[in-house]
């Protein structure tokens, strides 16, 4: 098994509440929300950080972000907007070492 956490959720050993999936990513309910909406996309690839993205990773980035804006909208978020946030380092409050991209919605975001 995985030492990584997210590895873990996104091959289905440990559970977590999935919104999405596909061949390249996965979406899930964070499990200590900040927003009415806290979702986490990841991709399945395992990257630690941001720090750590290659050539070949642009396709899933962009991906995650189309996502992003799909499932803001199926959760009525377009008028009141949402933020799409990814934390790189200990210095920025990272603690899960697979990239990862917050989308926080559904109060205001300040
Ligand atoms: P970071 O602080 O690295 O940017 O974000 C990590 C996020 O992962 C946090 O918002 C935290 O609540 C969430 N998290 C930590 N452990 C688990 C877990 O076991 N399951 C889920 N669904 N989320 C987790
Ligand atoms: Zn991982």
């Amino acid at each position: 098994m995985p030492a990584c956490l997210f590895c873990q959720i996104v091959n289905g050993q440990t559970s977590g509440r999935i919104v999405y999936e596909d061949d390249s990513v996965v979406g899930f309910e964070d499990i200590r929300p900040k927003a009415p909406i806290h979702l986490l996309l990841v991709p399945r690839k395992h990257i630690p950080t941001l720090l750590d993205l290659e050539p070949g990773d642009e396709m899933v980035i962009g991906h995650i972000f189309l996502l992003s804006a799909r499932l803001a909208r199926e959760r009525g978020l377009m008028e009141s907007g949402y933020r799409v946030v990814v934390n790189c380092g200990p210095g920025a409050g990272q603690s899960v070492y697979h990239i990862h991209f917050h989308l926080l919605g559904g109060r205001r975001i300040v």
